[in-house]
């Protein structure tokens, strides 16, 4: 009467500020852990220095962007400081099938069309340590005009009033750590009701059964 269960693959929605090191974090958990696969999403931003197309992103042109549109080949789209951002359908729904736990790095609007299209997504935040930090590692980066930090910045006090919409926070103070925690929280998510129904009918019926057959 063992219950056999295959563990589902979860959506990992991971939204932090531009400069929060969330890139950096992501692309350590998937090192460093069995079991992720990184959703590589499209965008009509032009690649920044050492970018790959097909690795950071898909870079298309507006109309490419469209087209997908149209197709319904986007799980989620927004738009972001001047440029379109979406995520691909196909490869989220071939690697949930294989039991991956898919991370999709987006911004908040993306992340709250996805909670609502699939309930038991998790959805995390990213929080620098502290302002002064955002600001200086935004200049650090050393890749966008002053023009462009500055419309970031303003894009990070907007979306600071929806962090509550959010599952978790983990705040960024040190690379390793942070990527522990993260894992930790998926690892958690992975034991909600929710997420395991069908385990949890198996022992009902089971104990069912069993108390039917004592009677
Ligand atoms: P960046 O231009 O710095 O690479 O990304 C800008 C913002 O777009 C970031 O907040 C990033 O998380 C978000 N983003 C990247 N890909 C997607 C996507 O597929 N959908 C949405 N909604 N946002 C995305």
């Amino acid at each position: 009467m063992g219950v056999c269960m295959e563990r589902k693959g979860l959506l990992i929605v991971v939204s932090g500020f531009a400069g929060s090191g969330k890139g950096t974090m992501m692309k350590r958990l998937v090192e460093e852990y069995e079991g992720y696969a990184l959703s590589v999403s499209m965008t009509t931003r032009k690649p920044r220095p050492g970018e790959v197309h097909g690795r950071e992103y898909f870079f298309v042109t507006k109309e490419e962007f469209e087209q997908k549109i149209r197709e319904g080949g986007l799980i989620e789209y927004a738009p972001y400081v001047e440029n379109y951002y979406g995520t691909p359908r196909e490869y989220v729904e071939k690697q949930m099938a294989a039991g991956k736990d898919v991370v999709l790095e987006i911004e908040i609007q993306g992340a709250l069309k996805v909670k609502k299209r699939f309930p038991d997504s998790v959805l995390i935040f990213v929080l620098p340590p502290s302002v002064e930090e955002l600001y200086r590692r935004l200049k650090n980066r050393g890749t966008e005009t002053e023009d462009v930090i500055r419309k970031r910045m303003s894009r990070a006090a907007e979306e600071a009033s929806m962090i509550g919409r959010y599952d978790y926070i983990v705040i960024n103070d040190g690379v390793e750590e942070s990527v522990r925690k993260l894992h930790s929280l998926i690892e958690a998510a992975h034991s909600s009701p929710g997420g395991n129904e069908e385990f949890i009918r198996g022992i009902r019926d089971g104990l069912e059964q069993l108390w039917k057959g004592e009677k």
